[in-house]
């Protein structure tokens, strides 16, 4: 079996270096190939992107251009509609058939997984490594839902089993929760600092706030 690789959906509006660290430390640590960077048309989950697509996949662009193990896929923006998970998933498993895919996202993200569509399905074509996020999550498992419970118990990579389904041994089925350090940054509030006149310096790679200022962006 080939090395698993990471796949990380978002808004990216704007990308920031809350999304580009907890990836890196994700990488190295769960050995994996690389991450794919896969930035969403419609968020099916949450509110429209403020920003055209063009601008923020020109944004993921930037920002990774320097990292080898960051890839750009682009596969929900040429898709169009709903950026479905599931549909994504479903495509890339055709792409790399020999490859463990790991869905990389925050613990904020995994709480609210219940909404996304055919949640349940998703682990039929990935695993899922659900990173902690600052501030919020150490208590968040004690407010999920019985069902939410329930799926993460039923799936999740106990290290000391022996025999048990790993990352790289199976290419799909668990859930694993990794620790990475802690950046509370959002897009949100990078969103709100720029309608505010505030400086994003040291949020956001330096490239991405040329970028921002050049295509006059979150005013
Ligand atoms: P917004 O504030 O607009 O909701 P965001 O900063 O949360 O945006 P998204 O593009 O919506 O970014 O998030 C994509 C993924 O990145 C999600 O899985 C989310 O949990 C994760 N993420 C975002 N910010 C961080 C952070 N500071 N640390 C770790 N993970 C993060």
């Amino acid at each position: 079996m080939k090395p698993p690789i990471g796949i990380y959906g978002g808004t990216f509006d704007p990308i920031h270096y809350g999304h580009l660290r907890p990836n890196l430390e994700l990488c190295e640590v769960l050995g994996l190939d690389h991450v794919r960077f896969i930035p969403a048309f419609l968020p099916p989950h949450r509110n429209n992107p403020v920003t055209q697509v063009e601008h923020r996949l020109e944004m993921v662009a930037l920002a990774i251009e320097s990292e080898p193990s960051f890839v750009l896929d682009d596969r929900e923006i040429t898709r169009g509609g709903s950026s479905y998970m599931l549909d994504t998933l479903k495509s890339l498993r055709q792409d790399f058939s020999d490859s463990p895919l790991c869905l990389l996202m925050g613990m904020d993200a995994f709480s609210g997984i219940e909404n996304w569509y055919h949640w349940q399905e998703l682990l039929n074509y990935a695993h899922i490594i659900v990173s902690q996020r600052p501030d919020t999550d150490f208590h968040a498992q004690e407010l999920w839902s019985d069902s939410l419970s329930a799926f993460y118990q039923e799936h999740k990579y106990q290290k000391c089993k022996t025999g048990s389904k790993n990352i790289h041994n199976s290419l799909c089925g668990k859930i694993q929760l990794e620790t990475v350090t802690q950046l509370s940054i959002s897009a949100t509030d990078i969103r709100d600092r720029l309608k505010n006149k505030q400086s994003i310096r040291f949020l956001v790679p330096e490239s991405i706030i040329n970028l921002i200022e050049c295509y006059n962006l979150y005013n």
